[in-house]
């Protein structure tokens, strides 16, 4: 026997038929054995419509109240997904904020879980009562709701599986598992069958989104073990026991458990980066000081940073990526430093994407580098800047050669799928 968290987003709990399904596949679970906890996502586009009544009510919200709306689609789906089960002869009940307090900070929108109280759904649990949680949601110090900052309830079901010791987090979605690239770009991408926390933090933070990047770092610092598996299974399909998904697991675990790593996880692209230009700027202590403070103060993100070194006159231009989202920020920040840092010209750039290639295995191999640079030279891809971490090196290409770029390296690594007939 073991306890299991099950997890279900928006898709899987869009409409009756949808929470019908998940329903068997909950009491499945527990038919196996097990005990069992289910956090559940308000259904897929209701958030949003929540979020576009706040917009109707206030410009600018207020941050309690506009949590109190959006916080509300989950205990719909919770208790829904609670009645379905009791309709095919489960014991189960909801646990909404007062009753299973999910204590957060005050941050509203976007608040971090600070701990939760489970004697009283463990208890529950052990008596056979499958527990059904409303994900996104928890209650500050002062008892109001707040809630985790959207795609928070992966976030949510990590947590609750840290808080009652679960043998496994199964996040249930729409796509079957984590694959070495995606499938709609590369055919051949394969599923993989486990993934480093590592691995998965670099692969959701350059734009495979799978998983909020914030539940994994808090499986990681947890332990939690995470299966990301499909719901849109039939009743015969094979057991979550088995992993038919993929498994995000620490590196020792996948240690003991694959002998041979492959030097490349995985291969990422995000469209989402903006790269920023700032030319003739003087060589000199606290200059690039200049350009980044005021970036940070105003919580914008930079990503990768080249700066050449100085020609003549002691002048040279800075190169950076910032989130496609801050842009305007960004250059309206930048055109008010104009005169303090001291640059020539800005120039911006939103058709560039990421391309990343991740793998733990590139920790202990040379030439990763190389083969990703010699591979996209030889098709005549640009390299716009570079940037490389103990699990990833990453580069800036133009937008329009974003496919051909990852088909490119997904062969080059050889992570295409073989041919079956062969
Ligand atoms: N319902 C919330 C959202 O759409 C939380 C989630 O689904 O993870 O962002
Ligand atoms: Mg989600």
């Amino acid at each position: 026997m073991a306890r299991i968290v099950m997890k279900f987003g928006g898709t899987s709990m869009a409409g009756t038929e949808r929470i019908r399904r998940v329903a068997r596949i909950v009491q499945r679970q527990q038919a196996a054995g097990h005990e069992v906890a289910v956090v559940v996502s308000a259904m897929a586009g209701e958030t949003n419509r929540l979020v576009q009544f706040a917009d109707e009510a206030q410009a600018i919200h207020d941050p309690a109240e506009y949590d109190v709306v959006v916080a509300s689609g989950e205990q719909v789906t919770a208790g829904l997904l609670a009645m379905h089960l009791q309709s095919i002869g489960s014991k189960a009940r909801s646990w909404l904020g007062w009753q299973l307090p999910v204590r957060t900070d005050d941050a509203h929108a976007k608040a971090r879980i600070e701990g939760i109280d489970s004697d009283a759904v463990l208890a529950s649990m052990a008596a056979g009562e499958i527990a059904v949680i409303p994900g996104f949601r928890g209650v500050s110090p002062q008892g109001r709701v707040t809630t985790l900052g959207r795609g928070g309830s992966d976030t949510s079901a990590v947590a609750v599986a840290a808080a009652v010791k679960a043998d496994r987090c199964d996040i249930y979605t729409d796509v079957d598992g984590v694959y070495t690239t995606d499938p709609r770009i590369v055919a051949k991408a394969q599923k993989l069958k486990y993934v480093t926390y590592e691995e998965m933090l670099e692969l959701a933070s350059v734009g495979s989104k799978v998983l909020q990047t914030r539940s994994v770092s808090l499986a990681m610092k947890e332990g939690v073990r995470v299966q990301v598996l499909s719901s849109f299974i039939e009743d015969d399909a094979p057991a979550a026991d088995t992993i038919p998904g993929t498994m995000i697991v620490s590196d020792e675990e996948l240690e003991g458990i694959e002998m041979e790593r492959q030097l490349i996880t995985g291969i990422a692209a995000d469209k989402n980066e903006a790269k920023i230009t700032l030319t003739r700027i003087a060589d000199r202590p606290g200059a690039v000081a200049q350009i980044f403070g005021p970036l940070a103060a105003a919580n914008i993100n930079v990503d990768m940073i080249i700066q050449n070194i100085a020609k003549d006159k002691g002048e040279t231009d800075v190169t950076f990526t910032v989130p496609g989202a801050d842009l305007a920020r960004t250059q309206a920040l930048l055109e008010a430093q104009k005169e303090a840092i001291g640059y020539y010209r800005m120039i911006a750039d939103s058709k560039v994407a990421k391309i990343s290639v991740v793998g733990v295995g590139m920790k202990s191999h040379a030439g990763v580098a190389a083969t990703m640079f010699r591979s996209l030279a030889d098709r005549g891809i640009n390299i716009q800047a570079i940037s490389t971490s103990e699990i990833k090196v990453s580069v800036l290409i133009d937008e329009d050669e974003t496919e051909l770029a990852v088909r490119v390296l997904h062969s080059a690594y050889e992570l295409d799928a073989k041919d079956e007939a062969a």
